[in-house]
């Protein structure tokens, strides 16, 4: 039989009805009419697919319930917690780091009211922002100043537009990085206004290309941290010091882009690949660049660190102000970096380090306590045959590009419903009030343990039972 679509309800009619007026009470006559529209749609797809169960020719209590749901679901906010069980610690796609308890407590004093920002308490003059945290990082750092931007990349972009508009840049070919969300070292530096000037091989470059390569024009020699990935075998690049004398020398200045950058050494974690911030500048380094919200665990900025009168030629350039950090992200690194100083311990109260510096055995250990309680909560029992839960050993990662070749140990869940494809079931996990977000393999779901926040246990636990036993 052909669908009779004239048997759909029309949309003014349905304003007119007793029951709209209800919900035109609540919401917005816009939004009604868009849930409206929508649920009509999805009657008449249903309709044309052979499914006359609607309420054909009018409409039902339970096409007023869909409408309302549809706008309960729109007004959700978008931007939402979820627990990150992917095992990659900075995750760039799930907010990068999480905060420390005293970042988040700085951000919230200052976030419904006034503040400080830009006023000297003491003389009641005008003041800087930067000098909320200026001195930290010169003492965290060995610097003798520093400058807070929006984001790393910011930093970069500002940096060589106020140093080498107009002039050249020389970087090597083994170090013209892509970091991702279209952050290429090439077209950052060719954006900034200066010119780039490649030298050397993609494996091997000699300080002497550098020399070579310098004439009046050349106003930086660019290092990069070659964050996401690793080069191995015949590889050579100069030293930082021999980079830093040549600049010197000839008259240039000597950056490094470190994108990551750590505050402590990470060698007793079995990590030694992330340079150190205070080791680059010692080296004579004249700027070091690093992010707020990677390996330094606190909330996304860029930080600039070197010689006094380089950072104030970029803090007076207009892409400075243009880029300047808001005053929440730095309420929130002025406390992050406050943790890195005695007496506190930063890796005792970092979450990102926690997470870096977490015993296998500790998490195997959370991964059985975690499986008690999916267990002991009957309807997972009652389920049990379609319901498959082990333990299993993972391999977590630092990411947001720092690290990219250390595995970390860990352990996690490994989830499997016999009436469920891995997809579904990671689907029915994003639909969660508090989204799950786990990796699939082998068509499996595996939660790894070592990016769940010790606050999220009881959440984790909730989730899975929530989205197993329906
Ligand atoms: C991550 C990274 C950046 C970009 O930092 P954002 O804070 O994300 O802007 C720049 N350079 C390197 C080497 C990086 O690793």
């Amino acid at each position: 039989m052909m669908a009779d679509l004239r048997s759909l309800p029309q949309v003014n009619a349905v304003l007119d009805m007793p029951e709209a007026e209800t919900l035109l009470a609540r919401f917005s006559r816009e939004e009604v009419v868009s849930a409206v529209r929508a649920e009509i749609a999805r009657l008449r797809k249903a309709l044309l697919a052979g499914d006359s169960s609607g309420p054909i020719g009018g409409t039902d209590a339970a096409f007023f319930e869909a409408v309302e749901t549809h706008i309960d679901t729109h007004r959700l906010a978008s931007l939402r917690p979820v627990i990150n069980a992917t095992g990659v610690i900075i995750h760039t796609n799930l907010g990068r780091a999480p905060l420390a308890p005293e970042a988040v407590a700085a951000m919230r004093a200052i976030a419904g009211g006034y503040a400080n920002l830009e006023l000297d308490l003491t003389s009641g003059e005008r003041g800087s922002r930067q000098g909320h945290v200026e001195r930290l990082l010169c003492q965290l750092t060995g610097a003798e100043a520093a400058l807070v931007l929006n984001n790393c990349s910011a930093t970069v972009v500002a940096s060589l537009a106020a140093l080498a508009g107009g002039q050249t840049v020389i970087a090597s070919r083994g170090e013209l990085v892509e970091i991702g969300g279209s952050f290429r070292m090439p077209d950052v530096i060719t954006a900034s206004g200066a010119r780039l000037k490649e030298v050397g091989a993609t494996n091997k470059t000699h300080l002497s290309d550098y020399a070579d390569a310098i004439d009046d024009q050349t106003a930086v020699l660019l290092k990069s941290h070659t964050s996401n990935f690793k080069q191995v075998g015949f590889t050579t690049a100069p030293s930082r010091k021999a980079l830093a004398e040549l600049a010197r020398e000839t008259g240039t200045i000597f950056m490094e882009d470190l994108g990551s950058g750590v505050l402590i050494d990470l060698a007793p974690f079995g990590m030694t690949d992330e340079p150190v911030v205070r080791d680059v500048v010692s080296a004579g380094a004249d700027l070091v660049m690093f992010s707020g919200d990677k390996l330094l665990g606190g909330p996304q900025a860029g930080i600039i660190v070197g010689q006094k009168d380089v950072v104030s030629r970029i803090a007076k350039h207009p892409m400075a102000r243009a880029m300047r950090i808001d005053k929440l992200s730095l309420a929130g690194l002025e406390a992050t970096l406050r943790l890195y100083l005695p007496p506190h311990d930063p890796r005792l109260k970092i979450p990102v380090l926690q997470m870096l510096a977490m015993r296998a055995d500790v998490l195997e250990k959370r991964a059985y306590a975690v499986v008690e309680r999916l267990k002991t909560a009957e309807n997972v029992l009652r389920s049990a045959e379609e319901t498959r839960i082990l333990i299993v050993p993972t391999i977590a990662y630092a990411g947001g590009g720092s690290l990219p070749e250390q595995d970390l140990e860990s352990f996690g869940l490994s989830l499997e419903r016999s009436d469920m494809r891995a997809v579904d079931l990671a689907r029915r996990l994003r639909g969660l009030d508090l989204p799950i977000l786990g990796r699939i393999s082998n068509d499996k779901i595996i939660i790894d343990l070592r990016t769940v926040l010790d606050s999220d246990l009881d959440k984790l636990v909730e989730g899975l039972l929530a989205a197993l036993t329906r």
